[in-house]
């Protein structure tokens, strides 16, 4: 896994724990998972990421199961 990628994943999972992030890394997190194919495909199924990111946008409660998926992501890479 990419640096960038992993920062990404890794802040995205930090603000599903329910750390606050600002708007401009709520959008950097968005950016990434829409215009990076790899973590895009790691996170899932297109509906996932449009979970994470109507989540990004403050809009929609985070499943459970989007959270442990990307912790595993980030533990398989460790
Ligand atoms: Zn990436």
């Amino acid at each position: 896994m990419k640096e960038r990628c992993r920062e990404t994943l890794e802040r995205a999972y930090l603000f599903l724990d329910g750390e606050l992030l600002s708007v401009s890394e709520r959008h950097e997190i968005k950016r990434h998972l829409e215009d990076c194919a790899p973590c895009y495909e790691r996170v899932g199924l297109e509906g996932e990421v449009s979970t994470l990111v109507a989540r990004l946008k403050g809009c929609q409660p985070c499943p459970e199961s989007l959270r442990l998926k990307i912790s595993s992501l980030l533990d398989e890479t460790r």
